[in-house]
């Protein structure tokens, strides 16, 4: 009786680990163990607290991605070791608040770029004037110097500038964004021929600040250069940003945009 029982419990233990077997090889989240693509998280540790905030939430955000998506994500606070032949390993550099220092580190972020690099710019990573000295950066942008912005952060009336793009077709013609603290450009990037805007500050924001108040202009937040593989947000400042599914679905529709235009192939697709 006592060998019955015994044999009963190894086949039954035997039959539940075949069972898993068949079950952790057919479960998607097994991609995670044969990565499609790498993505770096470039952020700054040391920008003011409310840029800090941002960036450890959007790694928390892009870390959750790597399990459905099927990614490995590197993070890293400066590209002092990451030369161009290192860089071109990713499929994307997700640049939150942070701008390449002068010298061997821009210049391997504009050799990147220049061959087919991927860019997913947060925020401040967009953010220039007078004393930046990157000219390529408005190049690459597709605008002029930061002109001024709103205090304090607040929520803004989105309206969608294109509804046929993978970036925004499955995002309401309008959204509510959550509070942040919104750059306004000069020239505007509507200007350029080669920048396709996505999204803007609707005018019915107007005026918008309390202490710092823009009362009028042209207030693209969302738009890319059609000359290069990116997206450039607007938003990244504090720890809200992430509160919002649609605002969500939005950064990962950029996300996904940038990846599935790979030069080697869709990643998504493999
Ligand atoms: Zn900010």
């Amino acid at each position: 009786m006592r060998n019955i029982r015994s044999i009963l419990i190894l086949f039954t233990t035997l039959l539940s680990a075949l069972i898993c077997t068949a079950q952790d090889s057919a479960y998607p989240a097994n991609y995670a163990r044969a990565p499609r693509f790498k993505a770096l998280i470039y952020y700054s540790d040391t920008a003011e607290e409310a840029h800090v905030q941002f960036a450890r939430q959007a790694i928390e955000f892009f870390h959750r991605l790597t399990y459905g998506e099927g990614y490995i994500l590197d993070r890293t606070t400066s590209l002092a070791d990451y030369p161009y032949e290192r860089l071109k390993e990713y499929s994307i550099v997700i640049v939150v608040n942070i701008t390449p220092a002068p010298g061997a580190e821009r210049q391997a972020m504009e050799q990147y770029m220049e061959h087919g690099g991927g860019w997913l710019g947060f925020h401040a990573a967009a953010y220039n004037d007078n004393d930046t000295h990157w000219p390529w950066l408005n190049r690459f942008l597709g605008c002029g110097q930061f002109y001024c912005n709103n205090w304090p952060p607040q929520c803004v009336l989105l309206d969608v500038d294109n509804t046929d793009s993978p970036v925004t077709r499955n995002i309401p013609a309008t959204f509510v964004a959550p509070e942040s603290e919104w750059y306004q450009w000069n020239p505007s990037p509507r200007l350029n021929r080669d920048v396709e805007i996505l999204a803007s500050i609707s005018p019915k924001n107007y005026p918008l600040g309390i202490k710092d108040i823009i009362n009028s202009g042209d207030f693209p937040v969302v738009w890319r250069n059609k000359k290069y593989r990116m997206v450039y947000l607007n938003y990244g400042h504090g720890d809200r940003e992430f509160t919002d599914a649609t605002q969500n679905l939005l950064t990962l529709n950029a996300f996904r945009y940038i990846v599935s235009l790979d030069p080697t192939g869709n990643p998504f697709e493999k």
